[in-house]
């Protein structure tokens, strides 16, 4: 476990497997975190602001403001109304999207799926229900873990994931958020390595919580356990997810022991932030550099 978790406790989690979605609220100065399980899968993600969902995080405001097109550590996500929503605290990968659109129904006939086949946008639908947003007001995503490689001419190819299993990305709220993650269904082509696997979501309060609950077996919830959450409560909203959390304390993960591959791990400072290995191990990191220092001029 980095730094940044030390002492924090999930107090919120979602299990999501392929072709489902799931919204998850996260409050200003929470963190929130995504997983791929098994690594190479793409968390389609989108979010709205809490007490006005008619603002949304904005990948055109979120590329302009930060003059470029690929999430980097350290960098500032903005809504449609370029209001800060989340900042990149950690990332254990370093490629990521914010160009392409959901995967969704259209695309799959224009590439000769059977009819029916799961999409980023059904899901993320499906999840939004219940905060009464639908179909046509599902932004364009940040694309967690999906690798698209930039070409000099601005030709997009889209390649293998680079994340590895266990794998995650570390957001800090900026403001009260509802956020929803697919776990993209593509299977016809690189996107997943043409196996959709599933992604875990976290919420991290900022603070250790004073007594944690018994323990019950199982392992992560799909859903809140709402009675436990009542205002005021102090306990946990899913006491399994303390029990992962307890172990995770106890025995670091395998590949945070092994290999530490973000230069945030010892430092909570964002100016601190370094360049991931893994990025600058890509023959495209290069392009990006270029077209970075022809945007400044
Ligand atoms: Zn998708």
């Amino acid at each position: 476990m980095s730094d940044l978790l030390q002492g924090k406790t999930p107090i919120r989690a979602r299990h999501i497997r392929p072709g489902q979605g799931q919204s998850i609220e996260v409050e200003a100065g929470q963190f929130l975190q995504i997983e791929t399980v098994q690594g190479k899968q793409v968390a389609d993600f989108v979010a709205f602001r809490r007490q006005d969902t008619g603002e949304f995080l904005s990948t055109a405001a979120t590329r302009s403001t930060n003059a470029n097109i690929v999430p980097q550590l350290g960098m500032t996500l903005y809504s449609n109304r370029r209001q800060p929503m989340f900042e990149i605290v950690e990332d254990t990968v370093g490629r990521h999207d914010m160009l392409y659109a959901c995967c969704d129904p259209v695309r799959y006939e224009m590439l000769g799926a059977e009819p029916g086949h799961a999409s980023c946008r059904a899901a993320l639908t499906e999840a939004l229900a219940e905060h009464g947003i639908g179909y046509d007001r599902i932004p364009d995503p940040v694309n967690w873990f999906m690798n698209v490689s930039i070409q000099q001419r601005g030709e997009l190819e889209i390649r293998e994931p680079l994340a590895e299993a266990g794998d995650y990305v570390l957001l800090r709220a900026v403001e009260d958020a509802i956020a929803a993650v697919s776990a993209c269904p593509q299977d016809m082509g690189a996107t997943n390595a043409s196996n959709p696997t599933d992604l875990v979501v976290r919420v991290y309060r900022d603070a250790p919580l004073p007594g944690a609950p018994a323990v019950q077996a199982g392992t992560l919830a799909d859903e809140d356990q709402a009675a436990a959450s009542a205002e005021g409560s102090e306990a946990p909203e899913d006491a399994s997810v303390t029990v992962k959390a307890a172990t995770i304390d106890a025995a670091p993960t395998p590949s945070a022991a092994a290999e530490p591959r973000s230069a945030s791990v010892s430092s909570g400072d964002a100016a601190a932030y370094g360049r991931p290995a893994k990025l600058s191990d890509t023959a495209e990191a290069s392009v990006i550099r270029v077209e970075r220092s022809d945007a400044g001029r």
